[in-house]
C-alpha cells in the first residue's frame, strides 16, 4: 500500500480572486421580462445580531446597517487574505506558515461569518473549516482533485449526468465562502469554471430538455445564490418550462455565510418555480446565529422543503452532542437533517477526515434518543463515481429459525417473525 505524503504545489495563476458575484451576461430584454422587483421588494429588512454589530463597529467604523446587510456589499469586503485576516484574528503558526499562493483554493470569508470567528483560538470549529492550515498542503494517499468523477460524468460543459433521473447542474464555479474541505474546490474559484457563459447555459438547458429522463435537477456550483435574482432566475424559468423536470432542487451554503442574500425579493422570485427545494450546507450549531434562523425561516415561509447536509470533520463535528445540537436547532427553522458525510478525500483534507466508525457512533447516539426528524442518513459518496452509500449501525443481528434477530437503541435483542 502507498503511504508516502507529499507536498502541493499549486499556482495561483489557476484561481480568480474576484470582489463581485460573477455574472453571465443575459440578453437585457428577457431580463426585463421576468424580473421587476418593486421598491418594497429590494428592502431586505434583515434582523441583525448584538455579535454583528459590535463587529462592524469595531472592524467597519461608518459602514451603515443598510450596507452590512447588503449581500454585494459583504461579498465585496470579504476577507480573501491572510493580510487581511490577521487583522481581526491571531494567525496560529500553523495558520501563518505559509503563503496563501500555495493554495488550491484561495480564501474567502465574508465579513457576516468572520463576526463568527474566535480571535485567539485557532482550532474553533468555524475557523478551523475557513482559515488554511499547513496541513492541507500534505496530499495523503488516495486522495484526489475530483474524488467523485464527476468530470467522467459529464457529457456538456456544466450538467453532471450520473443517475438515471436525475441531472447536476454546476451553474457557477464562486461561492461568497470556500470552506477548506470543499469537494469541488478542483472548479471553485477556478478561472476557466468561475463564469459560466450564458451560452453553457443554455446547451446545459438544451441538454436536459432532450433527455426526458431527468425528472430531478439540483442546481449548484459554487453556490448558485451568488448568482443575481435575474440570473438565477433564468436558469430558473428555462427549467420550468421543461414539462418532464418535476422538481428542481437548489444547493446552497449562503444561509448560514451569507443570510443576507436571502432577500423577499429573491424568495418572491424562487416560489414562482415550485416545487423548488433547497439542500442546505451547515457544519455547527453555532452557525445557527439570528440572522441565520431569520434567513431560514424567510425560505421555509416561502413554502421551500429545506433539507441539510453536513460534513462530518475532526474536532469540529464529530461528536454526537455536537451533531445532536446542530440538528435541533436546524428543527427549530424547519430544516430537516438530509445527509451526514463522510468527509471525501480531497488533496489536502486527512486533517479534517475521521473514522467511518464516527459517523457510526453519532447515528447509534441519535437513533431511539432524539426525535426521527432529527437523524440524518449518514453516507460515504464512494470515490470515482460509485455514488452515495448508506451506512448504518449493525440493527440486524441475523436469522434464526424463520425469525430476523434485531438490536434495538438499547442494545437489547428482539425477534420479529420474518414469514407471511
Ligand atoms: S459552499 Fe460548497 S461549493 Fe462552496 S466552497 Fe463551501 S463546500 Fe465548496
Amino acid at each position: 500500500m502507498k503511504t508516502k505524503k507529499t507536498q502541493l504545489s499549486i499556482s495561483s495563476s489557476l484561481y480568480e480572486v474576484i470582489d463581485e458575484p460573477p455574472p453571465f451576461s443575459v440578453p437585457s430584454e428577457r431580463l426585463q421580462k421576468l424580473t421587476e422587483p418593486s421598491l418594497e421588494l429590494n428592502y431586505t429588512g434583515f434582523a441583525v445580531s448584538d455579535n454583528s454589530l459590535s463587529f462592524r463597529d469595531r472592524n467597519f467604523p461608518g459602514v451603515s446597517l443598510a450596507e452590512w446587510t447588503d449581500w454585494k456589499w459583504q461579498i465585496r469586503n470579504s476577507y480573501t487574505s491572510f493580510n487581511k485576516l490577521e487583522k481581526i484574528i491571531n494567525l496560529s503558526e500553523d495558520e501563518k506558515g505559509f503563503k496563501e499562493q500555495s493554495l488550491n483554493l484561495p480564501i474567502r470569508i465574508t465579513p457576516y461569518y468572520a463576526s463568527l470567528l474566535d480571535a485567539d483560538d485557532s482550532l474553533q470549529p468555524l475557523r478551523k473549516t475557513m482559515v488554511p492550515v499547513l496541513n492541507e498542503l500534505v496530499v495523503s494517499p488516495g486522495e484526489e482533485s475530483d474524488p467523485l468523477g464527476e468530470e467522467h460524468d459529464s457529457p456538456v460543459p456544466l450538467i453532471v449526468h450520473r443517475y438515471p433521473d436525475r441531472a447536476l447542474f454546476l451553474v457557477t464555479g464562486f461561492c461568497s465562502a470556500f470552506c477548506r474541505y470543499c469537494t469541488r474546490s478542483h472548479m471553485v474559484s477556478k478561472k476557466d469554471k468561475m463564469h459560466s457563459r450564458t451560452s453553457e447555459i443554455d446547451n446545459a438547458i438544451d441538454y436536459i430538455r432532450q433527455h426526458p429522463e431527468i425528472r430531478d435537477v439540483i442546481i449548484s456550483g459554487g453556490d448558485p445564490l451568488t448568482l443575481e435574482d435575474s440570473r438565477l432566475e433564468y436558469i430558473l424559468s428555462g427549467l420550468r418550462a421543461i414539462e418532464h423536470v418535476e422538481f428542481i432542487r437548489i444547493g446552497t451554503k449562503v444561509p448560514a455565510v451569507l443570510p443576507m442574500r436571502i432577500t423577499p425579493a429573491l424568495v418572491q422570485m424562487i416560489k414562482k418555480y415550485h416545487p423548488v427545494f433547497m439542500s442546505l450546507h451547515f457544519t455547527h450549531p453555532s452557525e445557527l446565529t439570528p440572522e441565520t434562523r431569520e434567513a431560514c425561516n424567510r425560505l421555509a415561509d416561502a413554502g421551500i422543503p429545506l433539507g441539510s447536509q453536513t460534513v462530518l470533520m475532526e474536532g469540529i463535528n464529530n461528536s454526537v452532542e455536537v451533531y445532536k445540537k446542530l440538528t435541533h436547532e436546524l428543527l427549530k427553522v424547519r430544516v430537516r437533517p438530509y445527509y451526514l458525510y463522510q468527509c471525501d478525500p480531497i488533496p489536502g483534507s486527512a486533517h479534517f477526515r475521521t473514522k467511518v466508525e464516527d459517523g457510526l457512533k453519532i447515528i447509534r447516539g441519535l437513533r431511539g434518543f432524539t426525535s426521527g426528524y432529527a437523524i440524518p442518513q449518514f453516507v460515504i459518496d464512494a470515490p470515482k463515481g460509485g455514488g452515495k452509500i448508506p451506512l448504518l449501525p449493525d440493527y440486524v443481528v441475523g436469522k434464526e429459525n424463520g425469525d430476523v434477530v434485531l438490536r434495538n437503541y438499547e442494545n437489547k435483542i428482539f425477534r420479529y417473525p420474518d414469514y407471511t
